[in-house]
């Protein structure tokens, strides 16, 4: 399954931060030796127990984890068949997995003396991980977000400002958060100095792919021995599933898992309003192909030109034009399965884990209950799928209230949400 390179999933990428053919360092010149003295400082605090130390004791005091492995009892009664887990990421600080990466490259930060964080964002979660963390540790906050989303997502601009960050609206190209992220990049050259960027998810050059899945592994790891621990010594999941924008919660939950043949393996694209109509949905892998986008090779959204398409979804942090590289390899290799999910079976499963098990998701995770919906009841009742509850909802009731024809225009909170 693997290519000679690899005798193990869990073993990429190579030393020039390839999966295969995807990942690797598409940088200009004057980026390559900001890169490099990032790479090797990780490289360094990968291997120093101080550095875990000190993220095993902010996770747990800080962010509250280990998150519970929750068994779904009703939600798996519901569906007749495989018994379902939740892994409860939407409990952590900030309400999602954001912070497991963001707290270990700010820990990062501060090991090589920057003092000026510079952070992308779209729907603003990673913005405001960034600014949360930074705030903790009195370092500077510079948060760059298409000028487009500065206008949709009103209430996190405020969160993060509240926080004490800085918030640059990007009105270059669509001014969506492709656009923020080549801002940033471009920061980050001028600023070589004191600047440090804290990328979202688990794509952009090597060695973030890897580092940010690094960071985010421990939601799989914790699965492990959860897992172990409420149905006996060395059983496995059957299945992991989790929703996947740029896929930094889905390779966190997958990549413990990567090496175990009996663990099947399924990411889940945003298919908006259906991935045959090619710019309504964010399914990079379903509905794009290969090209060069923020320094790594990836399967990307584009058209005929190889211009980057701008994704549609309903749930924001899910449109993001591409995927992290680590998972356009296991799409290739065959060692993940991705699937799409559209809008309408998200707003379903959103609101089936709302009545059935009385936990509000955001409706980036709701893409991937959808799923579990759908392959749940035709398997086996010993057949056990984890998947990732990697945010809440709270931030999306008022878009769901929209779809649903519930009006809340009236209300103080629904008239700043409105916009
Ligand atoms: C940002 C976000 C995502 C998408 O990002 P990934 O890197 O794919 O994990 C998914 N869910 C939630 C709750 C988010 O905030």
């Amino acid at each position: 399954m693997a290519d000679d390179l690899f005798n193990s999933f869990m073993n990429g990428p190579d030393e020039q931060g390839r999966f295969g053919i995807f990942g690797g360092r598409f940088v200009s010149e004057t980026l390559m030796p900001l890169i490099l003295s990032l790479e090797e400082e990780y490289n360094r605090a990968k291997d120093d127990p101080a550095f875990w130390a000190e993220m095993k004791d902010l996770w747990a005091h800080y962010v509250g984890r280990p998150s519970p492995l929750y068994h779904a009892e009703r939600l798996s009664t519901e569906l007749g068949g495989a018994k379902i887990y939740m892994k409860r990421d939407e409990l952590n600080h900030t309400g999602a997995h954001k912070v497991n990466n963001v707290l270990g490259q700010i820990l990062l930060a501060r090991r090589m003396g920057k003092t000026r964080i510079i952070a992308e964002t779209g729907a603003g979660q990673h913005g405001v991980a960034t600014a949360t963390v930074c705030a903790k540790f009195g370092l500077k906050c510079i948060v760059y977000m298409g000028a487009h989303d500065v206008k949709r997502q009103a209430p996190n601009v405020f969160r993060m400002r509240l926080l004490g960050a800085e918030v640059i609206p990007v009105t270059s190209g669509r001014g969506t958060l492709k656009d923020a992220m080549n801002d940033a990049l471009r920061d980050w050259v001028t600023n070589v100095r004191d600047t440090f960027y804290c990328i979202g998810t688990a794509a952009g050059p090597h060695p973030y792919p890897a580092m940010v899945r690094d960071f985010q592994s421990i939601i799989g790891k914790e699965v492990r021995w959860q897992l172990a621990e409420q149905e006996g010594e060395g059983r496995l999941p059957d299945t992991v599933i989790a929703a996947i924008g740029g896929g930094s919660n889905a390779i966190g939950l997958f990549h413990p898992f990567l090496d175990d043949p009996t663990v099947k393996i399924i990411g889940v694209e945003a298919g908006g309003k259906g991935v045959d109509d090619r710019i309504q949905h964010c399914a990079s892998l379903t509905g794009g192909r290969p090209g060069v986008l923020h320094g790594n090779r990836t399967y990307l959204l584009q058209n005929e030109d190889g211009q980057i398409q701008e994704g549609y979804s309903i749930s924001a942090g899910l449109d993001y034009p591409g995927i992290g590289p680590e998972h356009s390899w296991l799409h290739e290799t065959g060692r993940a399965e991705y699937v799409s999910i559209t809008d309408k079976e998200a707003l379903e499963a959103f609101q089936v884990s709302c009545r059935t098990e009385g936990i509000i998701p955001a409706l980036e995770p709701s893409h991937a209950l959808a799923h579990v919906m759908k392959i749940a009841p035709k398997l086996p009742s010993d057949h056990i799928i984890v998947m990732n509850m990697c945010g809440r909802g709270d931030k999306d009731v008022f878009t769901v209230a929209k779809h649903l024809g519930f009006d809340m225009s009236d209300t103080e909170e629904g008239r700043s949400f409105e916009e």
